[in-house]
């Protein structure tokens, strides 16, 4: 949907500046060179200037930034977060802790960047140098986490991981999550579709099926036409998306709010823990899955997509 969604590509390159100042600042700390505060402050000074930019690019473009594609408002929120000199500083902070636990026991190269991924941890082992994504929950790691991350760099096994799985579940990794992640409004533009409208779908759904409980997530349309996967929620980002295959007006209304109804379920049950495996579709939300009202009719209609 590339003329609603806004999607801001150039962030990216950005973004990886920023991540490479953050480490030179660090590495002058464990130097025992510490950078100067002017140093520091342009750091932040440029991160809160990004920020405001965004946030004007989408004030001319008449929307809001919850509005932008899903990896440009993950960036957007990111900048808001580390514009706080509170944030900034931890931040700084966990990156010198992570770079002086790592070179206490590895001599290869590490690059290591700490962002508001969608996943909690990433280990690229390169042939110059490694490159480490952690998730922006670990701020406020305390050493025996920040032993666990290096770990499982340096050695990526089943005991190592669920460590560190057991860390991103943690209330103090939910706490920064939810920091950054906080509600801004969203506009129509990105919710109205050419047929549906998302906001006023998911309001009759929540005023039908769930006594209005349901607080308002952010809704989507996505920008690929995915034809198989049309619809998902993220409890990370309280997302949910629908596949913009759905927009259209040889789908049925009571198609796209069945769909919208099963993301619904997923945010109102969330995922069941059985053996450190989660469960999204349990006994529970299949027999939920069945209080839609035109369920059957819904479910042969998928079913016939898929055969095409
Ligand atoms: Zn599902």
């Amino acid at each position: 949907m590339p003329t609603r969604t806004l999607s801001l590509r150039n962030l990216t390159p950005i973004i990886d500046g920023i991540q490479t100042r953050f480490q030179t600042l660090a590495e002058k700390m464990i130097s025992g060179e510490n950078p100067s505060a002017q140093e520091t402050n342009q750091l932040l000074l440029e991160i809160q200037s990004i920020k405001q930019t965004v946030h004007q690019r989408c004030q001319n473009r008449a929307c809001q930034p919850a509005d932008l594609s899903e990896s440009a408002y993950r960036a957007f929120l990111w900048l808001v977060f580390l514009s706080k000199p509170q944030h900034f500083e931890q931040h700084l902070s966990f990156i010198s802790h992570f770079l002086k636990e790592w070179k206490d026991r590895s001599h290869k190269v590490v690059l290591v960047k700490m962002y508001n991924s969608s996943f909690v941890f990433q280990c690229k082992p390169g042939r110059t140098h490694f490159t480490v994504t952690i998730g922006e929950g670990f701020l406020t790691a305390d050493s025996q986490a920040m032993h666990t991350l290096v770990n499982c760099c340096l050695q990526s096994n089943r005991t190592n991981l669920a460590e560190l799985r057991k860390l991103s579940r943690s209330s103090t990794y939910k706490q920064v999550m939810e920091s950054i992640w906080q509600h801004t409004a969203q506009s129509t533009r990105s919710t109205n579709g050419d047929f549906y409208d998302l906001q006023q779908l998911f309001k009759k759904i929540n005023t039908e099926y769930f006594q209005n409980g349901l607080s308002q997530p952010r809704l989507c349309w996505s920008s690929r036409r995915a034809t198989r996967r049309l619809g998902y929620y993220h409890p990370d980002t309280d997302t949910i998306t629908l596949s913009c295959f759905l927009d259209q007006r040889t789908i049925p209304s009571y198609v796209v709010e069945y769909v919208l109804y099963h993301e619904m379920l997923h945010k109102k049950l969330g995922l069941k823990e059985v053996n450190s495996y989660r469960l999204a579709h349990t006994t529970q939300f299949k027999q939920q899955e069945k209080k839609f009202k035109q369920y059957t009719d819904a479910e042969k209609f998928l079913k016939g997509l898929q055969r095409t």
